[in-house]
């Protein structure tokens, strides 16, 4: 026996997954017809494992394996050839075998030979009186072990191709990918191309009107031209119903390369029926054998392809830099669901809104914090936007919902009378039961809805707009006030203003930040603020940092800031601390004018507890 040999006939027969297999009916009747034709009490299909005889089926046999040492069928799988052995009793070399010694006497095994040529054991019949075989038998018994493997290919093969176009499938893929590693030098750089014909809502809205049978056509051209046009070297796996992934060859992956595929794609009028329906996309990852986790190189060449869809582009190429951003989303959304149930890890801050004419502070808007074990702080303009992509923003909204209300409540407990502002996201408008569960949780803790404010963008509210009016009407209803966050960055329609059930705009940090630069962002911000007042708003300028732009605004009529300048947004203690010092250091300069700005506090000092 050849070593080499030995080792890649145990590597081909590991592979096929049947060692230790359950019995299959399958096998079974194969052995029975063996069992019977022979005359015989005792047939197995027995397959050559490093140190035992296992068999996958058996007749007329109690045990599931015997040792390899001395097992005549060990030796049709070392030889390949057709073994007979009239009487055991009687043979040199079986004589003491664990067969001749258990009563057996008559022998005859034919090879299970794959297609690849490995032999992985044999199928015998075994007598327990001498024997010899007639022509007819032998011709018998190679016709069995013929159909045993036809069997074990068969079922290798099931799963492993696409049952619709044929096509070798992912699982086939991931295997092939595993034998490529073996077979050619580690670390060297290929490329995987994933093709993807049509993109979601194209395969949708044609799965509708044509029927899913409709893509296997589509694919079945688009196949055909990308061998012919690329190569027919290039084994092409089916992925889904309109995507298939090749890996190019060695030496692929070039300028000249992506330029064939640019130029097949390009040249789809000549070989797709479909090409007005739908628009493909290519996505290639470069990776290095040996290396890149098969599973990574499928999902970097997704993610490259679905960049390729989102730009409009026909090709995308995966960069690492855009696999960190993809994977901190990810490791970002994973994480926030476990925040939402540690109290260790969320919290609010509370930025002071003042009153540009009275200069007392009004109100604070409830901005979340996430503080991570270990990625630290991470910041709501980053983490938000990944969360209301997601089903958890009902439950995040919720969170800072009832956190902000069971502030406000302690608040004005000890006296401190501000007005609470809320940001809201765009899926918040949609729940079908935002309205009740705002208005529950401002009677838990018996607050006047007044005091509460919701803030909305723009962009939240013309994303559905039936339905987020609706939602803004009924909460104007039960009394909570509206505002429209981030005005001027979205759509900023005269007719969906005048129709908003708000109460306050609050101007974009944006515009605010360059009004000191020049008169024609004055003359913008003076405009957005004559609009709202005409419409009937109460105006709110964000972002206020330095004195001079307060001055402009107060001159030009805005009700209301926020702003470093006045305060970052504070813990709530530390919130509760600096209107007292506002408090107090109003009183003390009564008399003189203040300049520059000095904050007084709505709330009666006297009265002040401390309250968090
Ligand atoms: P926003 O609602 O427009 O909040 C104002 C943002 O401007 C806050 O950023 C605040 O810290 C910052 N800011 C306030 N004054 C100044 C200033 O003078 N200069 C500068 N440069 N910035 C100032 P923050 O806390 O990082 O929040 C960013 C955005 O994240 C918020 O913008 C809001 O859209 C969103 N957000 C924060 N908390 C929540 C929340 O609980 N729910 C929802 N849905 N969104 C939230
Ligand atoms: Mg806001
Ligand atoms: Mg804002």
């Amino acid at each position: 026996m050849n070593t080499r040999n030995e080792t890649d006939r145990l590597l081909a027969l590991r592979k096929l997954n049947l060692l230790d297999s359950a019995p299959t009916e399958a096998f079974d009747r194969i052995t029975r017809m063996a069992a019977r034709v022979f005359g015989l009490p005792i047939a197995a299909v027995s397959l050559t494992d490093s140190d035992r005889q296992w068999f996958k089926s058996r007749v007329g046999v109690a045990h599931a394996s015997i040792p390899r040492i001395k097992a005549p069928c060990a030796s049709v799988a070392d030889s390949g050839a057709m073994l007979v052995i009239d009487d055991l009793h009687e043979d040199a070399f079986f004589r003491d075998s664990h067969l001749a010694h258990s009563g057996v006497r008559f022998y005859a095994g034919a090879p299970l030979t794959t297609s690849d040529g490995f032999n992985l054991g044999a199928i015998c019949v075994l007598g327990l009186e001498p024997r010899t075989i007639s022509a007819t038998e032998r011709d018998a018994l190679t016709d069995l072990a013929a159909m045993v493997m036809a069997q074990i290919e068969l079922q290798h093969t099931l799963g492993r191709v696409d049952p619709l176009s044929g096509m070798p499938n992912r699982k086939q893929f991931i295997e092939d990918y595993a034998d490529l590693q073996m077979d050619r030098p580690h670390g060297e750089q290929r490329v995987a191309v994933l093709v993807n014909m049509a993109n979601q809502e194209q395969l949708n809205n044609a799965a509708r009107v044509m029927g899913a049978s409709y893509f296997d056509n589509l694919m079945n051209e688009a196949i055909i031209s990308y061998r012919a046009v690329m190569g027919d070297e290039h084994k092409v796996y089916q992925l889904a119903a309109t995507q298939f992934i090749t890996i190019a060859p060695p030496g692929a992956g070039d300028g000249a390369y992506r330029a064939r595929l640019a130029h097949w794609l390009g040249s789809r009028a000549e070989w797709s029926t479909s090409r007005f329906v739908t628009t493909p996309a290519i996505g290639i990852a470069p990776f290095q054998l040996g290396r890149t986790d098969c599973l990574d190189v499928l999902r970097i060449a997704q993610n490259a392809m679905q960049d390729a869809h989102q730009t409009g582009q026909l090709i995308g190429t995966y960069s690492s830099a855009q696999d960190d951003a993809y994977r901190r989303r990810f490791t970002l959304l994973n994480a926030f669901d476990a925040a939402l149930g540690d109290t260790s890890q969320l919290r609010l801050v509370y930025q002071p809104r003042i009153d540009l004419v009275s200069g007392a502070c009004i109100g604070a808007e409830a901005l979340l914090r996430w503080r991570h074990p270990e990625l630290g702080d991470v910041p709501p303009g980053e983490f938000i936007p990944v969360v209301e992509q997601t089903s958890m923003v009902r439950a995040a909204t919720s969170w800072v919902l009832r956190e902000a209300v069971r502030q406000l409540a302690a608040w004005h407990g000890a006296g401190l009378q501000l007005q609470m502002s809320v940001n809201v996201s765009a899926a918040n408008l949609l729940e079908a039961d935002f309205v009740s569960t705002v208005t529950t949780l401002l009677n838990q803790h018996r607050m006047a809805p007044g005091w509460l404010e919701l803030e909305v963008t723009e962009s939240a509210i013309m994303e559905n707009q039936g339905t987020a009016l609706a939602t803004l009407a009924a909460l104007d209803q039960a009394g909570v006030r509206l505002a429209i966050d981030d005005f001027g960055t979205g759509y900023s329609s005269l007719s969906y203003l005048q129709s908003m059930p708000a109460h306050v705009v609050k101007i974009d940090q944006s515009f605010v930040r360059n009004m000191a630069g020049g008169e024609r962002n004055r003359t913008l911000v003076n405009t957005m603020i004559s609009l709202s007042h005409e419409l009937g708003f109460r105006v709110v300028a964000e972002g206020i940092e330095t004195d001079d732009v307060r001055q402009l605004l107060h001159d030009q009529g805005c009700d209301e800031g926020q702003g470093y300048l006045f305060a970052r947004p504070l813990a709530p203690d530390e919130l509760f601390a600096w209107c007292a010092r506002a408090q107090a250091s109003a009183a003390a300069s009564e008399a003189t004018p203040r300049a520059p700005w000095k904050p007084i506090c709505a709330a009666p000092a006297p009265g002040m507890r401390t309250a968090t």
